[in-house]
This record gives structure tokens, sequence and C-alpha cells, in this order.
């Protein structure tokens, strides 16, 4: 297939001080969880972007000094000339396919905990600790200035001899250098605070220093800010920022335009849809002949096409499309827009980095396993074992084991109980603010409905002899799970209905078939992630009076690590959604809940007509149970949450484990590399 020519202007090169970016395709600096402990898996799943035809690669953020240490959170670093030898891993990968690779500088100020090399952190004053630690920075002063100063400008020396051909001053997210430009925190008496050009003056030095540095072979990008913050109104207050963008172009080769709220920024699809920065970037265009990059989770070549066209920005910036599908460039260059994996928005790619630990992808499953598992995003062996395979169940794990199965050449039926494939994806889609889930089903299908090897039976709720009868070489049941109605007390499941009321405890999937309470309701959200929240909101649309109970102390915690928590309470309050934390349920008898509280156990009765469990989910393995029974002529596997219930990647993630393990000679005991320090001897 050719490219479609509504698309070359993608695909121009362009010119960033001394380097030229191959095409207009730029993944800008994005959190990994790998950062330095794990410079072979990180350089790796770099590569593959470049592979899949991004121009430019960055890293993570890039710590340039002990002092500004993010541990847990995995960063880089370029602390000292051992680790020019971790990066030049990635610089020479990303090189080797005619791609630029570009080095995020930061320093963290009061964002930086220092909890692992427990220096004190510094920032412009003595501030307390971003991240609630109970302990504050120093202020800096004149030395530990000119100490930043000097540590930059050999970060930036480092960075060059690593072979990276950007180089980044870093001016955002609440970090050290969006600090000192900050008016309301920067009130220091000195030449550098207060007034605008004193403000200015530390990103300013950084970066004239910088392009000193290595500016003859290297570009210098900063990144920076277009808002100040958002008005009450919803909309962006620029304030001075076009006067400090004014005072600081002509000085980079490069403009890295994002916005303050990071949740937004980077928000999720449920509050955030695609190109969500273009209302903040109106005016930087037309300031600058600088290039531009900017984010906007693009997945849409039109869309980008129109962001070149109408002077948003000159390169199309991406964090998770680049995730989601590494080959997202090549694709549209063959022409071959359909095949892309579009990101969904989930974030579950940032909360490796939330929780430490290295990156994963719901749409992509094989991101972060490209050294480890040596698993491409592309490519996948052909098959070894003879004969068909029949999945059973089409959810996430079944779609992607007979899409990868049917990639591999294999013979594949695929039985689906119900009319549409998808399974819990097709479910929650419908949910509010969920529809981009639906991706995750929709980029399978389309891909499954291509391959002649593959034979799709929908309305076919298979019974142990049906699978039996098909007379298959191997059977994977990946047939899901079923919302619990039972709590669980950290010891057990229990009922919470007393006296007949079991009719009106409910459980998500009664709500995503159409069941609804008749009149108040609780939803009880003993899970964390976004179902409960999800729930609650549905329940309201209804007109229900709704209220939220968690155990937890905060609204649905574990969604802290996708950085959509904070959205997700402001939109129960908006709702008029109540709001019960730290509160645990005992009992409910068709009128009144008795809830308790989570730390002294005072009971407390709230009159609701039903309730809904968002607490556990129970595996449908039942078909695979009887299956086990005797013995088989086929091999046979259970995947995804029928297996153990999870998040949708898991299930993703196992349905491709399956498809790239079948007929393999997999070492159960040592089944992955290891990065880890080569130690002597
Ligand atoms: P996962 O997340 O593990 O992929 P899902 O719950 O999303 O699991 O999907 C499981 C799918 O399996 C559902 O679409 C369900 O209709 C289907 N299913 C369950 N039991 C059977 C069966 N016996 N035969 C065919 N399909 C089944
Ligand atoms: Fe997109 Fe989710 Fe993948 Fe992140 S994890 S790239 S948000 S699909």
């Amino acid at each position: 297939m050719t490219r479609d020519p509504r698309h070359d202007i993608l695909f121009e090169p362009v010119r960033i001080g001394p380097v030229t970016a191959p095409n207009r395709f730029y993944q800008v600096p994005h959190c990994s969880g790998m950062g330095w402990q794990f410079p072979r898996t990180l350089a790796a799943m770099r590569e593959v972007k470049a592979e899949g035809g991004w121009g430019v690669v960055c890293t993570e953020y890039c710590s340039i000094h002990p002092s500004s240490d993010d541990m847990a959170y995995p960063y880089a670093s370029l602390w000292d000339d051992r680790d020019i030898r971790a990066h030049r891993l990635m610089t020479d990968a990303v090189h080797a396919h005619g791609a630029l690779a570009g080095v995020e500088l930061w320093h963290g100020g009061r964002n930086a905990g220092n909890l692992f090399s427990r220096l004190p952190a510094m920032d412009l004053g003595s501030f307390p600790d971003a991240k609630g630690h109970p302990f504050q920075t120093r202020a800096m002063d004149r030395s530990d200035i000119r100490d930043l100063r000097r540590w930059h400008r050999n970060a930036a020396l480092r960075a060059r001899d690593a072979g990276f051909d950007v180089v980044y001053v870093y001016a955002t997210h609440g970090y050290l250098l969006a600090n000192f430009l900050n008016p309301r925190m920067n009130t220091r008496g000195d030449e550098y605070g207060g007034s605008l050009e004193n403000r200015v003056r530390l990103v300013r030095e950084l970066i004239e220093e910088t392009k000193e540095a290595v500016g003859d072979r290297c570009a210098v990008a900063v990144r920076f800010a277009a808002d100040a913050e958002i008005g009450e109104d919803g909309e962006p207050i620029e304030g001075e920022r076009r006067e400090m963008f004014a005072m600081l172009d002509g000085l980079p080769d490069l403009w890295d335009i994002n916005i303050i709220d990071y949740s937004l920024e980077m928000g999720v699809s449920r509050f955030v849809k695609e190109g969500a920065l273009e209302p903040y970037m109106g005016w930087v265009k037309s300031m600058t002949k600088t290039p531009v990059v900017t984010v906007g989770r693009f997945t849409s070549p039109d869309t980008m096409v129109s962001q070149i066209k109408r002077g948003v920005t000159d390169f199309i910036g991406a964090a998770r499309p680049s995730i989601a599908d590494p080959f997202l460039p090549k694709k549209i260059a063959e022409g071959r827009a359909e095949d892309i994996r579009e990101c969904i928005g989930c974030n579950i790619c940032y909360s490796g980095d939330a929780l430490g630990v290295p990156i994963r992808c719901t749409q992509n499953p094989t991101m972060g396993e490209e050294w480890r598992r040596g698993w491409h995003p592309e490519i996948i062996p052909s098959k070894r074992a003879e004969g068909r395979v029949l999945i059973v169940g089409a959810g996430p794990a079944g779609m992607e084991a007979a899409r990868a199965l049917g990639q591999r050449g294999h013979q594949v039926m695929l039985a689906e109980a119900g009319r549409a494939l998808g399974g819990r994806v097709t479910r929650e889609a419908a949910l509010p603010g969920m529809s981009e889930y639906a991706r995750v089903r929709d980029y399978r299908e389309q891909q499954l409905l291509t391959m002649p090897n593959v034979e799709i039976y929908r309305e076919s709720r298979l019974t142990a002899e049906d699978v039996r009868d098909v007379g298959v070489s191997h059977v994977a049941i990946a047939t899901g799970a079923r919302w619990r109605k039972e709590a669980f007390d950290e010891e057990i499941y229990h009922e919470i209905a007393t006296g007949g009321a079991a009719a009106r405890v409910l459980t998500p999937d009664d709500i995503m078939d159409g069941v609804l309470p008749g009149g108040p309701v609780l939803v009880y959200d003993a899970d964390g992630y976004y179902m409960g929240g999800v729930i609650a909101e549905r329940l309201r649309a209804e007109g229900l009076s709704v209220t939220y109970a968690t155990p937890s102390d905060s609204v649905s915690h574990w969604a802290g690590n996708t950085s959509e928590r904070w959205r997700i309470r402001a939109q129960m309050q908006r709702l008029g959604i109540g709001v019960e934390t730290a509160t645990t349920l005992a009992s409910f008898d068709g009128a009144e809940a008795v809830l308790r509280d989570a730390y002294d156990d005072a009971p407390r009765r709230l009159a609701v007509q039903g309730v809904v469990m968002v607490t556990a989910r129970r595996p449908d393995d039942t078909l695979y149970r009887e299956l086990r029974e005797g013995s088989q002529p086929f091999t046979l596997a259970r995947i995804g949450d029928c297996d153990a219930p999870s998040i949708i990647a898991a299930a993703v993630y196992a349905g491709h484990r399956y498809a790239r393990e079948l007929g393999e000679d997999v070492d159960r005991d040592a089944p992955l590399r290891h990065d880890r320090m080569e130690l002597p001897g």
C-alpha cells in the first residue's frame, strides 16, 4: 500500500538547530518506570519507537545531579561519566534507525524527595516537599545556583558524549526551573526573583550555557508551559507567559510546549479527549519562528495533518500514542492507518512510573518486553505447534490470543457466547466517558477480520462437550470473570444482605446489563480503581440519589497511579454524589445500609433501596475445570480474567503470552531475562 498524499506533510524533514529530524513524528520525553535501573530494557524500548518511524525519540526525565533524586519513581541520570555508557545503548539503537535521540535534563526542586541520595532537596525557597514527605527544601543561595548551573552544563556535556542530538532545558511541571518562573512562588529578593526579568534569568542562563557547551552538535530544546493557570470558567489564563516566551524566544532551537495541569495534559480519556492542548497553543506559533512540538494523544493522521496545516505545531508530539503503537508513523507512511493500535487513554502506562516498575500498556502487550522477552510489537515468529487452536471467549484475552495466533499462522477458531466481541471492554465502554476503551476490541476485531486462518463464531456458548467435539489440538479458555455480590474482609468473602434483601444487592455487571435500583443507592467501592466511580456516575445520570463509600481514605485510590483519582472525585462532587471515605459496609436489609467507620468501627445507618457492590470478581472458570477432569487429546490453558481477574492490560498480555508461547520451549524456571548490573568476576 502507498501513503495517502494528504499525509505527506507529516514526513517532511524539519531542521532543529544543528540537527535535522527526518520527519514530524516526535516522541516527547515520557517516563518509562525504567530509568537508570534498567538500561538495556530501556534502550530496546526506545529503539522500537525509532524503528517504527518516530523521527525523534527522547528519554524520560534525566537527573543532572544526586540532589535531584525522585526514587522510588524511576528516572534517568547523567550524574557521572559511567552514566554515559548506559545512555549510549539507547542513542546508538535510536540512531541505527535514522532517528534523533533527545534527553530531558531535569532538576526536581521540591518535587525530588532525595529519599535515595539523602541530600537535602533544594528549591528557590524553603518549601514543603511536593509529594507530602515531612521535610522541606533548603532555600538555594547564590552558590547553590552556581552549582546548579555547573551541574546542568556538565550533564549537557555528558549528554553530548552519550550521543544525544537534542538536549532539553526543562522548565515546566512544577520542577525547579518552573518554580523560578512562577510569580507566586518566586519572591526572592536577589537577581533571580521578583521581577519577570529576574525570574526568567536562571532559565535564560541555562539555555545559553547549554548552547555554548553543546550547541554546535546538539539542538537545545526548552519545555515550557503555555498557560499560568486555569480560570474558574475553565479557560486558560495566559497571563505573563507570552511575555516570558518572547523574552526567551530566539534562544532555544525547539520549543516543547505543554501546560501546567498534568492531569489535563496527560488526562485519561474519560475526562480528556484528543487534541486537548490546542486551546492553549493558540498564540505560540504566531510568536516564534522556532519549531514547536506539542502533544494531544493524537492517533488520527488527519488530525495530525490539520494541526500542522493550521499552524498549531510543527511536530506531532506523542508519548502515549507511541507507547500504544510504536509503529504508528510507519503505518501512516505505508497507507495502513487502519492498522494503528490506538491509545485508549487509560494511563496504565503511567502507573508503571507511579508504582516504580517498568511500563506496560493496555493496547500494546509488548511494551516493556522488548529486551527481557525479546517481543517485537509487529513481528511474531511463525508457528511451531501443529493443529488447530480453539479460543473460548472473545474478551481482550481471547481476542488478543486469536489475533497473535493468527499472525503466527495458526488455524484459529474463536467462539464467543454473545453477539458482540470484546467481553468486558464492550460492556464497560458503554459507561459514562469510557467509549475509547472499545478501541481494545476494535483494533483486534479489525485485524481478525483480515485473517483467513481465523474463524469467529458468535452466539456460541460452548459446553465442555462442545469443546471436546470440535476436535482441535489446543484449547485456551478465556471466559472472563463476573463481579461478586460479597465483600472481602481481608480473610473471607461474606454476604452483605440480611432479611431477604439479596435481590437488592447488585453488581457492576447488573448495572451494565441495564438493571437499576428502585431509589437511593449506595455504591460500595472496595476495588479502588475506576469502576466504582463510573458506576456511581452512571446511576446519578438516571436521576438517582447516589452515595459512594469506600474503605480507603480516598476515592478511587488505585486510580492515583493513573493520575485520574482527583478528577474522579471532582466529578463526583460536581454531580452531587455523596462521598464517604474510610467507611466499610457491614450489612444491608433492603431499606438501610449499616456502614462502619474504618478506624473505630462506629456504626452509621444510611437509608438506601439498593447497594451496588464493587468489590471483587469471581473467575468464570467452570468450563476450564470441567475440561481439566480426565485426560484430553488437546493442550488446555486458561488465560485472562478467568485465570486471575485483573486489569484489561493483564488480560491482553495473557492472551499475547499464550499465543507467543504455544509450541515454544518455555523455561518455566527462568522465563525472563533480568536486566541488572553486571558484577565483576
Ligand atoms: P478477559 O478480560 O479475560 O478477556 P472478558 O470477561 O472480557 O474476559 O471476556 C470473556 C468473554 O467470554 C465474554 O465475552 C463472554 O461472553 C465469553 N464467554 C464466557 N463463557 C463462554 C462460553 N462458555 N463460550 C463462549 N464464550 C464464553
Ligand atoms: Fe494509551 Fe493506555 Fe497504552 Fe497508556 S496504557 S499508551 S493510555 S492504551
